[in-house]
């Protein structure tokens, strides 16, 4: 009999009721034990829903992040909130989210202000988790409380329980040595905090404890892959069986590594690692548990269960009871349920899962597997009918995009003339000063706007009234701007609810879901726009907002646009081809709205790429063929223009180093990125690397409500003018300013300008 479990459920609910709940407790509107009642509610549920497997997941549901809870549950907590006396959970929600001096209602020195953890990708996904911190002093110490109390009401429920953990070398990996000693020299002192949690677990009658272990994906040295042969024979003589999980990717040269640690059972990703499974079972001991990841746990499309049925059905022959089916990671990376979906096109909604329809898939493999095809033949035929429609929709696949896309030519992907040249004829028609100012494109989103545009999707206002409270939106932003002094207005981005939806709305092939939340951090989620077809741009999608904003001023307006590499990976997008193929797709649809830009005269056009340096694979052995497609498809969306316009780019984050090659071969005319938390740091990059091109690095963290002074500005741009030429130099904030105030926008911008001024009389 072929078993099958799940790594992880999606824990903040359908309607999003953890994120409400969170809220609500951190504003003081709602008790502690209404939030912990919620969260018993919700883990009750997923339960319920997972009720038809072999095992469910016990602990994969976290307040705010699993990471978090594993570092209570080793009791490494930071060292600034060792000493709180107060309730543990408003501890772990004192490192998840910081807490400032001010909002403590208590004199109590343990109530002060905190910093917070410090937050960072996931893997590949766009989950944040809470980096653990360590030093050499660290001690570890065992509380399974959170652990025993969900397995507690998970037995209560008397289903079958899996404890999930994160492993011990995974969780080395993920911190942070805060001194910068050595973190795996930290691995003596956590192993028997493991296996004093092991032991506890097995004590509760717990058989199996999936341990995950998702680094074994990436390139490892040889002291992260000896860490693991140490960690795992000191836990074989655990009273447990250990399912050892990866996921996101191939072991590849970590395989036979993997293959023969002294556990009972590995599961391995099927979908991302699929060429990895027939030589793994070659190197599997025999005896040993294997759990195929086959349901994509990343995307929201339908499996092919016939297919993966032609491929399981000889291996399970082979494993016989040793096969375990799974999807492919934690499905915390998916929607809830399809069935909330009431306006989805019906169609589209066919060829769609979500996690509970992804469990669904499961229980239908292994009847078909267990007791033969027939056994679920409606169901396969069902499925087979939906892949086959969406295949061959004609919604899918349109000839004249996949024509144009075989059409590209590498002249499309290449500016008429060098950046130096085009340089000179930029400064003769923008005549812009030096150190000429700008801002990333959005002015704050007001109360009137977020009101105007929700009453503009309920019917209560029409087009007309919701335009006209817009244009009047833009041109205050315009006069704004104008008073303030800046060089480059931009019109404010004030009809845009967010930079990837506000595009795939205008796209031909895409669709959107009313609840396809996925939990970004805490309790932020985020609602991907579905790619599923052929994209075509079938109207101007800017040209009417931007060119009413030039309208309004003499000075040059930049067009603001979301460059392809981000809206591809923010989205759902299509796994019925390379995300390459899609991604030029997108490029193309964006080269028609930057040459429409150009024609009406607009003469500076920003493509954002927010997004792509997250884009990066895994192994840094797949890098350089993703920055390839990457590139090439930003350089196709800007091949189009003449060389009098100016092409702008802007990125959010602040690790170049290893990407500088990749960011200068964009030949954007300008770039502006984050530096002022780095103290212009990053710099060093771009000068090491001789970036020819214009660089406006971010003079103030538009994250804060803290007003820079021109003093610090000037500063900071007298810094960089040392790494780059003052004629290449640009000043603007950090990134847009839609999250900020006007009373915090103008006084700020003022002082930019400001020292703009200082610094052309100065330098
Ligand atoms: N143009 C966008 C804005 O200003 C850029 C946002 C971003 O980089 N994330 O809001
Ligand atoms: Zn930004």
């Amino acid at each position: 009999m072929t078993k099958i479990h799940n790594l992880g459920f999606p824990r903040i609910g359908a309607k999003r009721e953890l994120k409400f709940a969170l809220e609500s407790y951190w504003q003081g509107q709602s008790s502690r034990d209404e939030l912990k009642t919620l969260g018993q509610q919700l883990r009750q549920r997923h339960w319920q829903l997972q009720a038809g497997l072999d095992s469910v997941p016990v602990g994969d549901f976290a307040y705010y992040d699993q990471v978090l809870d594993m570092s209570f549950t080793l009791g490494n907590l930071p060292e600034r909130v060792r000493d709180f006396h107060g309730d543990a959970l408003d501890n772990y929600f004192r490192v998840a989210r910081g807490r400032s001096a001010d909002s403590a209602n208590d004199a109590d020195d343990c109530c002060a202000g905190v910093a917070a953890g410090e937050m960072t990708k996931w893997f590949d996904t766009n989950y944040h988790y809470i980096v653990p911190e360590f030093s050499a002093a660290t001690e570890f110490k065992l509380d399974a409380s959170r652990l025993l109390e969900q397995l507690g009401e998970a037995k209560a429920q008397g289903v079958t329980t899996k404890p999930v953990l994160i492993g011990p070398v995974t969780y080395l990996w993920l911190g942070k040595a805060k001194d910068d000693s050595d973190k795996l020299a930290l691995l003596p002192k956590l192993l028997p905090v493991y296996a004093e949690l092991l032991d506890t677990l097995a004590a509760e009658g717990v058989e199996w404890v999936q341990i995950d272990e998702p680094i074994l994906v990436t390139e490892l040295d040889a002291v992260w892959q000896n860490a693991f042969v140490t960690a795992y024979r000191q836990l074989a003589d655990c009273p447990v069986k250990l399912l050892l999980a990866t996921y996101f990717g191939q072991l590849a040269e970590n395989r036979s590594l993997t293959a023969n640690l002294p556990v009972a059972g590995l599961h391995v990703d099927a979908i991302n690692g699929s060429d990895d499974v027939e030589p793994l079972i070659d190197q599997l001991p025999a005896g040993k548990v294997l759990s195929l990841g086959v349901i994509n746990g990343r995307n929201i499309w339908k499996t092919d269960l016939n297919a993966v049925l032609d491929w399981l059905e000889p291996l399970a022959q082979q494993l016989g009871e040793r096969l375990w089916l799974a999807p492919s990671c934690s499905l915390l990376h998916v929607p809830v349920d399809l069935d909330s979906e009431q306006k989805l096109d019906a169609e589209i909604k066919s060829w769609l899962a979500f996690a509970k329809q992804k469990l669904e898939e499961l229980r239908q493999l292994s009847t078909a597997l267990n007791q033969g095809r027939a056994a679920v033949k409606a169901e396969l035929d069902a499925n087979r009918a939906a892949i086959e429609a969406r295949r061959l929709s004609a919604r899918v696949n349109n000839p004249a995009i996949k024509a144009a896309l075989a059409g590209i030519t590498p002249q499309m992907a290449q500016r008429k003339s060098p950046y130096a040249q085009r340089a000179v004829k930029q400064v003769a028609l923008l005549k812009l000063p030096k150190f000429p100012t700008t801002t990333i494109g959005s002015f704050p989103q007001t109360a009137e706007i977020r009101l105007a545009r929700s009453q503009f999707k309920s019917g209560k206002l029409d087009e007309a009234g919701y335009k006209a409270a817009m244009r009047a939106e833009i041109a205050r932003c315009v006069r704004e701007q104008e008073a303030l002094g800046l060089d480059v207005l931009v019109h404010g981005e004030a009809e845009r609810n967010d930079m990837v939806e506000y595009f795939g709305e205008q796209l031909d092939g895409y669709a959107f879901s009313q609840s396809g939340w996925v939990q970004s951090y805490g309790s932020r989620c985020v609602k991907p726009p579905i790619l599923f077809g052929d994209i075509s741009r079938p109207r101007p999608m800017t040209i009417e907002w931007i060119g009413y904003a030039q309208s309004l001023t003499g000075k040059p307006m930049k067009g603001m646009l979301t460059g392809p590499v981000t809206i591809l990976n923010w989205s759902f997008v299509r796994d019925d081809q390379p995300r390459s193929v899609t991604c030029k797709q997108l490029a193309l649809a964006i080269r028609e709205e930057v040459l429409d830009l150009e024609s009406v005269g607009i003469g500076v056009i920003q493509i954002d790429e927010a997004a792509l340096r997250e884009g990066l694979p895994l192994r840094r052995s797949q890098w350089q063929a993703y920055l390839d497609w990457a590139v090439e498809s930003f350089r196709i969306t800007t091949g189009g223009v003449t060389d009098e316009t100016q092409i702008h780019t802007h990125m959010c984050y602040s690790e170049f180093n290893d990407i500088i090659a990749a960011i200068a071969d964009m030949d954007a005319d300008a770039i502006t990125i984050e530096t002022s938390r780095s103290d212009m740091e990053l710099l060093d990059a771009f000068e090491h690397f001789n970036y020819p091109n214009e660089i406006g690095p971010g003079v103030y963290d538009i994250h804060s409500p803290n007003i820079p002074s021109a003093q610090h500005i000037v500063a900071l741009m007298s810094k960089a003018a040392e790494c780059i030429p003052t004629e290449r130099l640009w000043v603007n904030p950090d990134c847009g300013l839609k999250t900020r105030q006007w009373d915090e926008v103008i006084p700020a911008l003022a002082q930019m300008v400001a020292a703009a001024k200082t610094l052309r009389a100065t330098l």
